[in-house]
């Protein structure tokens, strides 16, 4: 589980898709080699070392600047997230479970699964086209940039691990 939420030195998340969340036994190793800073920890949660009583970290501030590389790595979430969660079949807007990756050029054709090839769709649009590669999507598909993305990402409702997270990143709208 990811519990600790990892900002760089200037306050930012390292990344936000994926979001820089490490494990908190990872944070309080890196707490202890002088790596982070603890900015919030929970304040019920408390683990025992064998001298010591620790709140676990919520957010850690890295001390040395760190330069993550911004490009976007392919995922599901990722992919339905460029798509705003749209079938980009039937144009409808789903839930992310009702969803899958569709392959423009299927998989049987070689189609290979990228952000070049792949499309959001629902499971019955995805299902009535099956290996038919006459039916297009309402895209075509495309490697979104990073802050593009990002943007989308701000615009989502979406849930974080703790409330106090929402300050980090940056979101100037109202959480669902
Ligand atoms: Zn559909």
């Amino acid at each position: 589980m990811s519990d600790t939420l990892l900002l760089n030195s200037n306050y930012e998340p390292i990344s936000v898709l994926p979001l820089s969340v490490i494990n908190w036994q990872h944070a309080i190793k890196l707490m202890y080699l002088g790596r982070v800073h603890v900015l919030e920890t929970y304040p019920n949660w408390i683990v025992h070392s064998e001298r010591l009583a620790i709140n676990v970290p919520s957010v850690c501030v890295t001390r040395d600047y760190f330069h993550y590389k911004q490009h976007v790595k392919f995922s599901r979430y990722n992919l339905y997230m460029r798509d705003l969660f749209k079938c980009q079949y039937c144009d409808d807007v789903f839930d992310y479970e009702e969803l899958t990756i569709d392959h423009v050029v299927p998989r049987m054709h070689g189609g290979k699964t990228n952000w070049l090839n792949c499309v959001t769709s629902c499971k019955s649009c995805n299902f009535k086209k099956g290996s038919n590669v006459n039916v297009k999507p309402r895209i075509k598909p495309y490697r979104p940039d990073y802050y593009s993305l990002v943007n989308k990402w701000k615009s989502m409702p979406f849930t974080v691990k703790q409330d106090s997270w929402n300050q980090y990143l940056g979101l100037n709208k109202q959480i669902a």
